[in-house]
């Protein structure tokens, strides 16, 4: 899913002081590399408080640039639509032989009673009681093989292709991440797992089965952190510690039907008004911030068959017959369970009211659970920001959640702490436009790298 976003953000940003970055210069990175690297960094202000492992991350990550674009192309251009299992696994093992290198023991977990290929698990023991991170990410895109959009294209600072962010930029930066940690060393003693769905963008079912590896791995977990698009508004990088749910609903009214000269009175109000009316109620009772409730389809008639998806209605009727017939979907995304029991319950009580010879029932069926803005989410965004301080970048301000779409973090946010938006910085995901901000991923890289190798120090 994709992160809301403003006009993309301008320039690259410094990362390392150059007194801090020149201080390495003699251990083996290749000259013409440096030379971009310190011509990006004199402009730099000496607020950089990292330690020396730290300095060395930052300059890893930049060393790598090109390995790590190199990496981003090879997946970009490997098919991995959500319906596509063989080019979902195919991905897998393009990224199975960046982490078994790193120490971590890979697991292909095939779902095929899902309807989907499967996730890649990983998992990096470390330090007993030492802290767990939980690493979140998705090998699948939108774009079938079928899409005449495949290929990845540079363009200046920009990359062109299908999941070049969303999301197999997000695992290269979370790859160049981990190769960093390596090369300083906190790596040693990490406690990490990987998780990267095959199925985000269209999920398998059943829900459970599909997401049962994720949550297993959210209960092990500290700390969970999620390497989809960065946010940015107003050319700010913005942090990302919250995500709403997304349950659908369907609305079934019955009623007694009859001669139209009878509707309000002796033949009552018929299914068409009850549906109005519950529809209206919804409208004017239920708003409250950050609750939103789509109606996405409706019908009604004398007659109102659906077919087996809910996404098409057939409806029949003449203008002197009382509707005995309506049908409603909609979705309703909330911010915390209790807000979700709240509007279901107002929901639920104002379909019961029914109109003189109707009768309407609601069923909620739950897709992703929402992740409530927590003080664990938000104190994990302080420390991401004293990451930003240190690197002398500006703070991340936390994202408005109704301006993010639902996630595969949202499984696992009722047990673990979490922050979105660990990925790089785009636009136009999910089309044919979809650009990564390349100077975006080096930027990630390195505040992921610091931020883990805090983290994964600390105890449990
Ligand atoms: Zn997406």
């Amino acid at each position: 899913m994709s992160p809301h976003r403003t006009p993309a953000n301008a320039g690259v940003q410094p990362l390392v002081r150059p007194r801090a970055f020149l201080g390495w210069l003699g251990s083996g990175v290749r000259r013409s590399t440096l030379a971009v690297g310190v011509a990006l960094l004199l402009a730099t202000p000496a607020t950089a408080k990292l330690t020396a492992l730290e300095q060395r991350m930052a300059a890893a990550v930049q060393a790598e640039q090109d390995r790590t674009l190199a990496l981003l192309e090879r997946m970009v251009n490997q098919n991995s639509g959500s319906l596509n299992p063989g080019g979902v696994e195919a991905v897998a093992r393009i990224v199975r032989a960046e982490l078994e290198p790193l120490g971590f023991t890979v697991r292909w977990v095939p779902l095929p009673q899902t309807g989907r290929a499967g996730h890649l698990v990983a998992t990096r023991k470390g330090r007993p009681g030492a802290k767990r991170l939980l690493l979140i990410g998705h090998l699948d895109t939108v774009f079938e093989p079928d899409s005449p959009f495949q290929r990845w294209t540079r363009e200046g600072d920009r990359g062109h292709g299908p999941g070049a962010a969303d999301n197999k930029g997000g695992v290269a930066v979370m790859l160049a991440a981990l190769r960093a940690m390596q090369t300083a060393r906190t790596l040693r003693g990490a406690n990490i797992e990987v998780v990267l769905t095959g199925d985000e963008e269209d999920p398998g079912a059943p829900l459970e089965l599909a997401r049962r590896d994720l949550i297993a791995a959210g209960k092990r977990a500290d700390a969970a952190l999620d390497f989809e698009g960065l946010a940015q508004e107003n050319g700010r990088d913005m942090g990302s510690i919250a995500r709403r749910s997304v349950t659908d609903w369907t609305l079934t009214v019955t009623a007694r039907s009859g001669h139209s000269s009878g509707v309000f009175s002796s033949g009552g109000y018929g299914a068409n008004y009850e549906l109005a009316r519950i529809l209206d109620a919804f409208r004017r009772e239920l708003p409250e911030p950050k609750l939103t409730y789509n109606v996405g389809l409706i019908a009604g008639g004398s007659e109102v068959k659906a077919d087996a998806g809910k996404i098409r209605t057939e409806a029949s009727g003449k203008t002197n017959i009382i509707a005995g017939q309506a049908f409603a979907r909609g979705d309703l995304r909330a911010l915390s369970p209790e807000q979700i029991a709240r509007a279901t319950a107002r929901m639920q009580a104002i379909v019961a009211s029914s109109l003189p010879g109707t009768k309407a029932s609601i069923a909620f069926e739950a897709g992703y659970p929402p992740m409530a803005p927590t003080p664990g989410n938000e104190a994990l965004l302080a420390r991401l920001n004293t990451v930003n301080a240190d690197l002398g970048l500006p703070a991340m301000a936390p994202l408005d959640p109704a301006k993010r779409g639902a996630g595969d973090i949202s499984f696992v946010a009722a047990d673990v702490d979490g922050l979105v938006g660990l990925g790089p910085a785009s636009s136009g995901d999910h089309t044919p436009a979809e650009r990564v901000d390349i100077s975006s991923i080096a930027r990630q890289a390195t505040r992921a790298a610091i931020l883990m190798s805090r983290l994964a120090r600390e105890r449990r």
